[in-house]
């Protein structure tokens, strides 16, 4: 059995694990890594599509093995990419850091995921631009440009060729949208304990997004291998954690692959849960004047979850903008959950967003205009980050209170946007909690964000509950630290160098 970490190893996100059962082999998540990402990109300098593999080889972004989609290969690439066996990709959850660049794999490599994953990612796809990092769905092939082979275009015409992936989910097949587009071509069934010659396992856990999955995989009668993804004890689904702990331990595995995302972070004084958050953001509305605005992550259900309760509490309509809705409606028919009664959809004055919501009007949904806002501030509650300011200089409105339920800001780029939100914040005049500013420096409130991952002392019982052979922390700044306090033999990773564990 080995392990070579591309991607996660001293850092966090960016998860790319290789694991090779001999002879079978497969990836665990295939994410993009930020840290590369956030060293040479910015807004407008990014990775060129038309140059297919070659701009993300070239910085480092991606591993150089033989693994990707044939028509990714532009002319002037250097030809020694290292053969890997891929029979699967794994898919923890559906964070970018994790599937983001999924896209670039080969598409007859099958992809492992939970239904919720598979709703999200789906949803996701109808409403983002396509790039072929993230083309997880159906593609178009692209194809050297006439004239100049070292340039890749998307093939057009009656003779564009597109091709689909295969799917196997975890547990019951999600269906598509009527209009959706993305999905024709791909094959997507329903799965279990076997695919290409591997024998694996998936466990639900507790994380930020739903849908998240731990897997353990093994070939022939081989040691089993368990990988975490990224997960918590402290959430509404904290009991699924305990449980792929305990369903571990049963296989005595060889390697757990773990996250080690907390690993010399500042620790809170106490942890704070989803309840605490639910109890201080419920608190922060009933004391606000006026309007609410609430702001946390688009794809943490759980804390939307949270706000819809707090707005039923409070009497307020909770609004969302149209394209939470897509996602709400997918996510649904995993979890049973139609939002819809609990909802209205922001009518927003850009002219395509403004036709979207009126068709979601069509569909039953209640939509609220920003005079219907403006004119009783006090009954609502808008679902609005830093990316959607602009809606508010539609409200003939100034003050209430600004409700930052979000993670911190961990780099340059989130710290300048936060700077920016906090003018904005000052700009309409709103109260705001969960985060302040002073002399220029960003100060989170506690109790306002509950982490996705496991606090340290969890992980020490997660790690000690499932008692492998060695331990391999990903998704961890300070893997030498990790090692130092790891209650089980500790292999520390390296980009791209093999792990052999005999
Ligand atoms: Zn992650
Ligand atoms: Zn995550």
């Amino acid at each position: 059995m080995k392990i070579t970490v591309h991607g996660g190893a001293g850092v966090v996100g960016g998860n790319k694990v290789h694991v090779d059962l001999g002879d079978r082999g497969a990836f665990l998540d295939f994410g993009e890594p930020f840290d590369v990402n956030n060293r040479y990109c910015s807004e407008f300098v990014n990775p060129r599509v038309g140059r297919g593999l070659k701009d993300y080889l070239r910085l480092g972004m991606l591993p150089p093995l033989d693994c990707y989609r044939p028509d990714l290969y532009p002319l002037d690439l250097p030809a020694a990419m290292a053969p890997v066996r891929v029979d699967a990709l794994f898919l923890s959850h559906a964070h970018q850091d994790h599937f983001g660049h999924a896209g670039f794999l080969r598409e007859d490599i099958p992809i492992i995921a939970s239904p919720m994953t598979y709703a999200i990612l789906r949803a996701s796809s109808e409403l983002g631009r396509s790039e072929m990092s993230t083309d997880i769905f159906d593609h178009a092939v692209r194809e050297p440009k006439k004239g100049e082979p070292r340039v890749l275009v998307a093939s057009k015409g009656k003779d564009k060729g597109v091709r689909g992936r295969r799917w196997v989910l975890t547990g019951k097949v999600v269906e598509d949208e009527p209009g959706w587009k993305k999905g024709d071509m791909c094959d997507v069934a329903e799965g279990s304990g076997e695919l290409n010659g591997i024998e694996y396992k998936a466990f639900p856990v507790d994380h930020s997004i739903y849908g998240a999955t731990a897997y353990a995989l093994r070939r022939g009668e081989g040691d089993w291998i368990v990988y975490s993804g990224d997960l918590r004890m402290h959430g509404a689904h904290g009991e699924d954690t305990a449980r792929f702990a305990d369903e571990a331990k049963e296989l005595s595995p060889k390697a757990l692959i773990i996250e080690g995302t907390r690993i010399g972070r500042p620790a809170p004084e106490r942890e704070i849960t989803e309840d605490i958050v639910h109890q201080n953001c419920l608190t922060a509305v009933e004391e606000g004047r006026g309007l609410t605005i609430a702001d946390f992550s688009a794809k943490n259900y759980e804390r939307l979850d949270t706000f819809i309760d707090i707005a039923k509490r409070t009497g307020k309509r909770m609004v969302v903008t149209y394209k939470d809705v897509a996602l709400l409606q997918s996510i649904a028919k995993v979890d049973g959950n139609v939002r819809k009664d609990s909802l209205w959809v922001y009518q927003s004055l850009s002219d395509k967003e403004w036709d979207q919501v009126e068709k979601l009007r069509e569909d039953g949904w209640q939509v609220t205009d920003p005079d219907d806002v403006a004119m009783q501030p006090e009954e609502h509650m808008l679902c609005l980050s830093f990316w959607d300011m602009t809606k508010l200089l539609d409200l003939d409105w100034n003050g209430g209170t600004y409700v930052y339920s979000n993670s911190m800001a961990y780099d340059l780029r989130q710290t300048d946007n936060l700077q920016k939100l906090m003018n904005w914040i000052e700009l309409m005049k709103f109260d705001c909690r969960g985060l302040s500013k002073t002399n220029g420096t960003l100060d989170f409130e506690e109790g306002f964000h509950s982490s996705g991952h496991l606090a340290v002392e969890d992980l020490w019982k997660v790690v000690n509950k499932i008692s492998p052979e060695v331990a391999v922390p990903v998704h961890c700044a300070l893997p030498e630290k990790f090692a130092e306090l790891c209650p089980v033999r500790t292999v520390l990773p390296e980009k791209g160098k093999v792990i052999d564990l005999g």
